[in-house]
């Protein structure tokens, strides 16, 4: 039985449910409290916090575990990323005051403090750019720190630099780009690396999906050459037979969400009629 170690709070924790119950495996309602579940006889869900995970995969108590990217770096434990599950995207920065003197990191004094939960992605960071800095390692809200005067910078994650900015600091730099990933140890046990494959075949499934949408229009039989600009397809669009209906075809592609409302235009310009556009669950090139 394949043993995955899942995020038990925080930010991670609703997605990561979300993205297994899409993916059909469908967990205990009172997950949220126990500390195990079974589902079926394939998975046995451990969950504990996001910082853990790492420890957990590499000792083997878990065979795989969904993380941060971050929490993973941090652990400097060697862990293989096998899918980037596309949320909980964030980016390390390094940030300093509005109003100091320092706007880049070559502009870093030689002893300024760093306050931040992530002290060995940061001291390793500031080594490589040649920059002696003293770390001050906080458990969170190192935001704070600057005005404490407990340090000159922190190292901490945002997604869109807004409590930075409301913190009177500036970015100086980003360490590190962040997302929840799939990870387990670099060689896993043979026999669960079949079960491990299946798991990676079937979230890569449901991720791709989510950012795809599954187009169908009748487009005039006319203007079919032009249809694989319009819409391409993963391997060029499905064309059908409509009954009674020499002058249109029904024409189906799946499309990037991103592309969705061009595309619907170029369809109409097209003379397209009956555009449905319908959600993915799972896609398997
Ligand atoms: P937490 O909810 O504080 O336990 O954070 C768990 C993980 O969520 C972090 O380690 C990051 O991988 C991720 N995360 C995503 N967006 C953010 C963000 N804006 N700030 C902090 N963590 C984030």
């Amino acid at each position: 039985m394949l043993r995955l170690a899942l995020p038990n709070k925080g930010r991670l924790a609703e997605q990561t449910l979300e993205l297994l119950d899409d993916a059909g495996f469908a967990l205990p309602l009172n997950s949220e409290r126990a500390l195990t579940a079974r589902v079926g006889d394939e998975l046995e869900v451990l969950f504990v916090r996001a910082q853990d995970i790492p420890e957990f995969v590499a000792d083997g108590a878990a065979h795989a575990g969904v993380t941060g990217w971050d929490l993973v770096v941090e652990s400097e434990r060697e862990l293989c990323a096998r899918l980037d599950l596309g949320f909980g995207r964030c980016r390390l920065v390094a940030a300093a005051r509005e109003e100091g003197p320092v706007r880049e990191v070559a502009d870093v004094p030689a002893g300024a403090r760093v306050a931040t939960a992530f002290p060995h992605t940061a001291r390793r960071w500031f080594a490589e750019a040649g920059r002696d800095v003293e770390i001050v390692p906080v458990s969170g809200a190192s935001e704070a720190a600057p005005h404490l005067g407990i340090a000159e910078l922190i190292v901490d994650l945002v997604s869109t630099g807004s409590t930075l900015r409301v913190n009177g600091l500036r970015e100086i730099a980003t360490l590190l780009h962040s997302s929840a990933r799939l990870v387990t140890a670099p060689a896993p046990a043979p026999e669960v690396e079949g079960a491990i494959e299946d798991l990676v075949g079937t979230l890569a499934s449901v991720v791709r999906a989510r950012g795809r949408r599954y187009v169908m229009a009748n487009v005039p039989r006319a203007a079919l050459d032009r249809i694989p600009k319009v819409l391409p397809g993963w391997n060029g669009p499905t064309v059908t037979e409509i009954l009674n209906s020499g002058a249109h075809v029904a024409v189906h592609a799946v499309v990037a969400e991103e592309a969705l409302a061009a595309t619907v235009r170029e369809l109409k310009a097209l003379g397209a009629s009956g555009i449905l556009v319908t959600r993915i669950e799972r896609l398997t090139p």
